[in-house]
């Protein structure tokens, strides 16, 4: 997962080892050299049309390994998930089936629905629990799969998702929530969900902000971010697969963008619109002047870090309270707190 020592400052342009996975072009302009921990990692961005990728990728076989045996270990320093983790993913996913109403107008469609990076499949059983529909996940990571598997009853692929093979056109929904930005071919994983999809299915995908400013510029790349997408970028991809962008936002603190994507209600697979183009230089420009403009002083000097680092310590005490009332079996833990959601009357989104 370690790129190459650094060679090129911040701001050079050069060609890229590979063609840009959205234009085809092979000229990137340098953005960062190490990731967020300090170590050695180049990012770059596409000149022709603003997405930003590693450079040079990861060997393929060596990303299966460490999602399916390391990935969790090193983010989250657990084979499986925690008592903790389980509750913060629980109300994650309830924030998100919250916005479920807004990201994808499923309500009139009860019928299957598939979690791709279910993790401890928090989201799926309770996407289940509250919309019955019936769930799969595909899950690359043995250890938090199995735990879905056993805790919570999933029906659950082990796999990464270019080997997962789930019934073509059989979802009505595909959720994809922080996994596009991991892959090494996001146009490749598009197309796979615009075929899973069913005809007039919805898909909802969510990546983090290349243009966000609320963490300090130094944190913004990650070794397993293999591309970093704005709205633009996720979109023009989603296009190029045959899927028809229907909403688009971003989370409060711009951090993430979610979109909304609809596959042709016809029975063919989706195809793009002939001569959409993929070059988006203005898009490219306005990606440049954001992550150039986000300098570390600057961002030091707003009240964010502070903020940010209030709202952490609020929520860690918070959870410590509330994990002390909560049942110790991980199922009883999640349908505790989503019970509570449902009777504050969360559920009906907004
Ligand atoms: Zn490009």
């Amino acid at each position: 997962m370690k790129a190459p020592v650094p060679v090129a400052a911040p701001g050079t342009l050069q060609q890229a080892s590979d063609p840009c996975n959205l234009c085809g072009s092979g000229e990137v302009r340098v953005l960062a050299q190490r990731d967020r921990h300090g170590d050695p990692l180049q990012t770059v961005m596409c000149t022709g049309c603003g997405l930003v990728r590693c450079d040079p990728m990861p060997d393929p076989a060596a990303l299966d390994d460490y999602y399916r045996e390391r990935y969790r270990i090193d983010y989250k320093q657990q084979v499986a998930p925690s008592r903790r983790h389980i509750l913060r993913a629980g109300r994650v996913a309830l924030d998100r089936l919250a916005r479920l109403p807004r990201l994808a107008p499923i309500a009139d469609r009860a019928g299957r629905a598939l979690d791709i990076g279910a993790g401890g499949g928090e989201f799926a059983y309770l996407l289940g629990r509250t919309r019955g529909l019936a769930v799969t996940g595909i899950e690359p990571n043995e250890g938090y799969a199995s735990h879905a598997r056993r805790v919570l009853g999933l029906d659950l692929m082990v796999s990464p998702l270019h080997e997962a093979r789930p019934a073509e056109g059989a979802f009505d929904l595909v959720t994809m929530f922080h996994v596009l930005e991991h892959l090494r071919d996001p146009e490749a994983a598009l197309a796979r969900v615009a075929a899973w999809l069913a005809p007039g299915g919805i898909a909802v995908v969510e990546v983090p902000n290349v243009e966000a400013t609320c963490q300090a510029p130094g944190h913004l790349f990650h070794a397993a971010h293999l591309y970093n997408f704005n709205a633009a970028s996720l979109e023009r991809l989603a296009l190029k697969v045959g899927l028809e962008p229907v909403a688009c936002w971003h989370s409060s603190d711009f951090g993430n963008v979610s979109l909304t994507l609809r596959r042709a209600a016809g029975a063919a697979l989706p195809v793009p619109p002939p001569s959409l183009p993929m070059a988006m230089p203005s898009n490219a420009a306005r990606v440049w002047r954001v992550r150039s403009g986000h300098v570390s002083w600057r961002h030091h000097a707003t009240l964010q870090p502070l903020a940010r680092a209030l709202r952490r310590i609020g929520s860690r005490v918070g959870e410590s309270l509330t994990l002390r009332q909560l049942p110790a079996d991980p199922r009883a833990m999640l349908d505790r707190v989503c019970d509570r959601w449902i009777a504050a009357g969360s559920a009906a989104g907004g």
